[in-house]
């Protein structure tokens, strides 16, 4: 399905920036939290906020029982992830910005992808923090395989090698702040960016929300494909409302093979 205004918006775009919800992903079987059925069906992901997660250790084995269940899943990227580096690698897409934490772009070859809520990939110390939402870890990170192997071995709530404080995901969970670089970092590729290509998103919460403000008031376009309508649809010049996965790979196919 080729949808004409995204396909002329992308290609006369010279410095694309994607900015991925949720729904990137869903073609990829992870579902979003709304989706029937699935991992959020079993896991309420409101239990797994940062001050329970530091308080009992029943939340943190439930914890590694949900990532090791999304892991489990070996999920792909789809074609919509694939579109994604093949406008990067015509050299017009600088960055994508993302909240999810599946690691996909990355799997599926994106070179540069800023992750605004972390990655489920990587495990990291978060000590025995006195301030509630502030990680105040050792420094120790590791791949998120460690702890199912730790797990393997009966350890529930395994903890850090080195000073033996908690281990959680290297993601950003409710009640947790955001990181400063990272918001920086997005901040400035927006900036820079003309056209802010949103996608599988619901842009109803900050800071997703503000991105699409953030692009306007720099002066960029914004193209949003999402399957039902979001907080701003208002502010943009492209609207597709469709599946990604059926309308992102073409228009990418046909804005690439015009200039191309
Ligand atoms: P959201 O749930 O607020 O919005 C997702 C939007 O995508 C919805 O409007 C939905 O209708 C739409 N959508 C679903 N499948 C689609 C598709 N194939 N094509 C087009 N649109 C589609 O998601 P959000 O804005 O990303 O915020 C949810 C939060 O949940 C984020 O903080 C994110 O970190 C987290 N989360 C991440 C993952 C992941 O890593 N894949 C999965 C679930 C939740």
């Amino acid at each position: 399905m080729v949808d004409e205004s995204l396909v002329d918006a992308l290609r006369t775009a010279s410095r694309v920036v994607a900015f991925s919800g949720a729904g990137m992903s869903t073609e990829s079987g992870v579902p979003d939290f709304r989706s029937p059925g699935g991992i959020w069906t079993r896991y309420d992901p409101r239990e797994f906020t940062f001050d329970r997660y530091v308080d009992s250790a029943d939340v943190r084995a439930r914890s590694w029982q949900m990532r090791r269940e999304f892991f489990d899943a070996a999920p792909q990227p789809n074609p919509a992830h694939d579109a994604l580096v093949t406008l990067e690698r015509d050299g017009r897409l600088a960055g994508v910005i993302t909240q999810n934490i599946d690691g996909l772009h990355q799997q599926a070859g994106s070179q540069y992808v800023v992750e605004l809520h972390g990655t489920a990939r990587d495990v990291q110390c978060i000590g025995w923090p006195s301030r509630p939402g502030e990680p105040a870890g050792c420094g120790w990170q590791g791949k998120t395989e460690w702890a199912f192997d730790q797990v393997d071995l009966g350890v529930d709530d395994p903890t850090c090698p080195v000073c033996g404080g908690l281990v959680k995901s290297a993601t950003i969970s409710f009640g947790q702040m955001l990181d400063r670089s990272v918001m920086e970092a997005a901040t400035e590729l927006v900036e820079e960016s003309d056209l802010l290509l949103t996608v599988g998103s619901s842009l109803q919460v900050y800071p997703a929300a503000g991105l699409p403000e953030l692009a306007v008031q720099a002066g960029s376009r914004v193209a949003i494909i999402n399957d039902e309508p979001t907080g701003m649809d208002h502010l943009a010049d492209v609207v597709v409302r469709a599946r990604a996965a059926e309308v992102l790979p073409d228009a990418v196919a046909a804005a690439t093979s015009q200039t191309g």
